[in-house]
């Protein structure tokens, strides 16, 4: 890069946010830049499952922007020229216990009420569509609009097709300043140079409270740590993204299905199961807040392994090959951050997608360039504004 550059807009961040804002940005002919620190999908997008789901959804404002996302995934697994293995195969939700039973239904209940297609299995039910299940399961809530899709290489397909379109992205480009005069931006200082621009999108990911602070502007956004566990591959066997009604718990802070297992309960443990278009199988997770530590620990890949055993007892016949952990980027309420900031003209925040970053990913890119270029949304994102939390 030159020293002084210039671009209509910058985007800060190379992860599946910032790559799906460059790709609809583009797609209008934007001038865009992607300014990362280190490698596209290096962050979270490149260190999670690829559930794309509905029915972990809060209804109300939560669900109607997953399922305007959810929606533009054909469209993108059209256009992208990589294969970002889109497979709407439905998800399903286990109960272990009879309260996590009457919990699911109720859901299921207020979900269907809100137009999403959810039913209750029995085991039966479940008996002939999955691979044999724990004989504590009490039975499970299955929605026909859930998918899963591969991360990273949604990540890395936006950032080409941007790119094919005309985006320069930076790699190994770290933001150190945003300069600010007169109420507006107007220029971005990087690790290799600065970049002229009334326009900057702060897509950090969890770096999103410092790039905050270079507006003196607070984004409240915390890392939590998801630990998973990755088998060997194996012949298709599992056709659908399967959770352990903990995972809601633990996800939205749902009392009547948190853990019991205190051990379980201090890691944030809820079970995630999904077989990877190459066959592998992700098992998690975790929930943990210990800071930028993004490494796996003995007590969580234990606790995960175990877990799955329980849920998917033949499971223990495949071999862990790897793990990993990633960094969620954790808003207050876990819902993301969206929108502009008072007194900084030119500057805008799509961060704080917490745990639903990859499901979220298309709609946050076609709502932040409509933003960025018409000045306002198909859809409203005030519920979204960083000012909810004052
Ligand atoms: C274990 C786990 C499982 C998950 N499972 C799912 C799931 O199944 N479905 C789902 O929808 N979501 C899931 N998520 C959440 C999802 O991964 C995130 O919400 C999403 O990846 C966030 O994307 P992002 O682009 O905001 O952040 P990131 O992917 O973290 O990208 C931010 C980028 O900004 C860069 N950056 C930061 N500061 C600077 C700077 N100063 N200068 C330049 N670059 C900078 C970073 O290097 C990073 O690459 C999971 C997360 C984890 C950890």
């Amino acid at each position: 890069m030159p020293e002084v550059s210039s671009s209509e807009v910058v985007i800060i961040g190379g992860g599946v946010i910032g790559a799906a804002i460059a790709y609809y940005l583009c797609k209008e002919g934007a001038e865009v830049m992607m300014v990362e620190e280190d490698d596209l999908a290096s962050g979270a997008s490149g260190a999670c499952d690829g559930f794309v789901s509905l029915q972990t959804k809060q209804p109300g404002v939560h669900l109607d922007l997953a399922r305007e996302s959810v929606a533009l995934f054909p469209e993108l697994a059209e256009d992208l020229d990589d294969d970002i293995e889109y497979n709407p195969c439905g998800g399903m939700m286990l109960a272990t216990m009879p309260e996590q039973l009457k919990e699911l239904k109720a859901r299921a209940k207020k979900m269907k009420a809100a137009g999403l297609e959810v039913e209750m299995l029995t085991p039966a039910d479940l008996k002939s569509r999955l691979p044999e299940v724990g004989k504590e399961i009490k039975g499970a809530s299955y929605c026909a609009q859930d998918a899963q899709v591969n991360p990273i290489a949604l990540t890395l397909g936006l950032a080409r097709k941007a790119q094919d379109m005309g985006a320069i992205i930076l790699r190994g480009t770290k933001v150190e300043n945003i300069v600010v005069t007169n109420n507006r931006v107007r220029e971005v200082h990087t690790s290799s140079g600065s970049i002229h621009s009334r326009r900057v999108v702060c897509a950090a990911g969890t770096g999103s409270n410092q790039i905050g602070k270079m507006i003196i502007v607070d984004i409240p956004v915390m890392p939590q740590r998801g630990q998973i566990l990755v088998t060997e591959p194996r012949e298709r066997m599992l056709d659908v993204i399967l959770y352990g009604a903990e995972y809601l718990g633990t996800k939205g802070g749902i009392t009547e299905l948190m853990p019991r297992d205190e051990e379980a309960a201090k890691l944030g443990l809820g079970f995630t199961a999904e077989q990877t278009a190459s066959g592998n199988f992700l098992l998690g997770s975790t929930r943990e807040f210990a800071g930028a530590d993004a490494s796996t620990t003995p007590e969580a890949m234990n606790a995960i392994a175990k877990n799955a055993m329980y849920y998917l007892p033949w499971i223990k016949e495949l071999d862990v090959i790897r793990s990993f952990a990633g960094l969620r980027p954790c808003s207050p309420d876990g819902l993301p951050i969206l929108g502009t900031v008072k007194g900084v003209k030119g500057f805008f925040i799509a961060t704080g997608h917490s745990g639903d970053g990859i499901c979220l990913a298309p709609i946050t890119g076609k709502l932040l360039s409509e933003l960025i270029l018409d000045g306002e949304t198909s859809l409203d994102i005030e519920p979204f504004s960083l000012y909810r939390f004052k």
